[in-house]
């Protein structure tokens, strides 16, 4: 339960407040619903703001083996925090500064274009190492990955670098929109394609993914072998979806601010637009009070006005998106109110509001 108090010395004010006994049963919730596909935790952005170290630990010492990351550097931190039994795939856009050191330290590797797979195998040579990577076939999001009409042409260029010794495709995944069911399924087919022209090409793939939360969760057919999910994980539901409840999940980040001052009407919080709470949210959505859900009147550069409430007083804490006074209600909520996703409301949460986090597992020293 996130417990949610005043500002005492303990207890800065605003934070966002994490909690890990969600974060627990959410991963739990999860792997139940995809078993037998595999869990790839996907930590990218600092873990959806929530501050990658705390999570990365708890998701360990739940057993999560696999984590997935877009960028080289989040990728080395990982291996520090989950050790070297853990397998963390990284994909890479553009640039792609640091794959040596990526190779050497075991990191799979998302690989979307045809520089990409010349770089990565250059490296691994230089190396001495054998990378191990992930292709990627766009099915028609166009966000990075090899075109279908280029997949013939890719697979045989990679299966001439296995062979040479300097990488093995352990991988094959998309990206896909999770918007509608038919392009899903367009998407899935040109995903079986690829995934048949590299099994013909003799490519032992240990790993075949495609899903992120929502297709992971509402449709079997899109596991295959491991599924690639952050924001259910962490509680936070797909716009117009399904509620983070009859998912079975609940929020992990609550934000909270407290009441500075106490008006006829209205109080002040201490939190504002420059805290990341969107400013369009005004007159759009409630927040929680101890005397339940508020109207959100006003949200100003370091303040939120509220309606106000019998016996509002100095130092009550309010909830913007999260657990506890709301009931439940994920940062989704807030997102419809201003057509935007869940995700994009929790990273806009500025990173000098401190992270409380709660009931945090005793961490053992991974492997190394
Ligand atoms: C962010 C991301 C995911 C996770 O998506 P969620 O909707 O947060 O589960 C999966 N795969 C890729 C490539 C991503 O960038």
């Amino acid at each position: 339960m996130t417990e949610l108090l005043g500002g005492g010395a303990d207890q800065p004010s605003p934070a966002l407040v994490i909690d890990h006994a969600a974060l627990i049963d959410n991963l739990r919730a999860v792997r139940a619903r995809v078993a037998p596909a595999e869990l790839i935790l996907v930590v990218k952005d600092d873990a959806y703001g929530q501050g990658l170290a705390p999570i990365v630990a708890t998701a360990v010492a739940e057993g999560i083996t696999w984590f997935g990351v877009s960028d080289l550097g989040t990728a080395l931190e990982v291996r520090e925090l989950a050790g070297r039994t853990a397998r963390v795939l990284a994909w890479p856009a553009g640039a792609s500064d640091g794959v040596d050191r990526a190779v050497r330290a075991s990191i799979d590797l998302g690989v979307g274009d045809a520089a990409l797979l010349e770089t990565v195998a250059a490296e691994a040579r230089a190396a001495g190492a054998v990378a191990r990577i992930h292709l990627k076939i766009d099915t028609g999001l166009h966000r990075n990955g090899f075109r279908p009409e280029d997949w013939a042409e890719t697979v045989h260029r990679a299966r001439v670098l296995e062979q040479s010794g300097f990488l093995r495709v352990v991988g094959v995944w998309s990206h896909i929109a999770e918007a509608s069911d038919a392009e899903d399924d367009a998407a899935r087919a040109l995903f079986d394609a690829a995934v048949e022209q590299l099994e013909a090409a003799g490519m032992r793939l240990e790993l075949r993914h495609l899903a992120a939360s929502a297709a992971a969760f509402a449709r079997p057919e899109f596991r295959y072998d491991a599924v690639r999910i952050g924001a259910f994980c962490y509680g936070v539901r797909s716009a117009e979806g399904p509620g983070a409840g009859s998912l079975g999940l609940r929020p992990v980040a609550t934000l909270q601010g407290t009441v500075i001052a106490v008006h006829d009407e209205t109080v002040t919080v201490a939190l504002g637009s420059l805290d990341g709470v969107p400013s369009t949210l005004a007159g759009r959505v409630a927040v929680g009070t101890p005397a339940g859900p508020r109207e959100l009147l006003r949200v100003d550069a370091d303040s939120l006005a509220v309606l106000g409430w019998p016996g509002a007083a100095v130092g009550d804490v309010i909830a913007v998106f999260g657990s506890g006074m709301l009931g439940e209600r994920s940062a989704t909520t807030l997102a419809e109110a201003i057509g935007t996703i869940g995700e994009e409301i929790l990273l806009r949460v500025s990173p000098r509001i401190p992270r409380l986090h709660r009931g945090t597992a005793p961490v053992a020293s991974p492997e190394r």
